[in-house]
């Protein structure tokens, strides 16, 4: 169900747990600021998942409460993931669902990184 991205964060949320170690993830990087690990179900060849360690629920949430230092931290690990993973050259996309029309499910910041092939229309109606 898709969630409303103005509720306060909830820190019993799956992706809060995955940070505390209570649930497992196949982790690809991790550094101070945030954790990127593979979605449980992969709609591309790559399909990473990049969180913050902060307690934001929402792109919204981040952009407007997060430090400067959180925010640049998150955004430099995104784009890290990405060259890890050698997805540069090729080319990848990002995704960062947000509230009910956007689609989100999981009630904390989640940027989705697409990649290992063509990924096809931006979006399918
Ligand atoms: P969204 O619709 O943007 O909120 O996307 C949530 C994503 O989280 C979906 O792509 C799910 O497959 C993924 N997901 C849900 N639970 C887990 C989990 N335990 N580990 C990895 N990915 C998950």
């Amino acid at each position: 169900m898709p969630i409303d991205a103005t509720l306060p964060y909830d820190p019993n949320n799956v992706f809060a747990r995955i940070l505390r170690g209570e649930l497992p993830a196949k982790r690809v990087w991790e550094d101070e600021h945030a954790l990127a690990f593979h979605d449980i179900a992969p709609q591309s060849a790559v399909h990473v998942l990049v969180i913050p360690k902060g307690p934001y629920v929402s792109w919204d949430d981040l952009s407007a409460r997060a430090s400067d230092a959180e925010i640049a931290g998150f955004v430099r690990a995104v784009g890290t993931v990405a060259r890890e993973l050698g997805l540069v050259a090729p080319g990848y996309r990002l995704l960062a669902n947000t509230g009910a029309h956007g689609g989100q499910e999981v009630p904390h910041l989640h940027v989705h990184l697409f990649g290992g092939g063509p990924l096809g229309p931006m979006l399918v109606r």
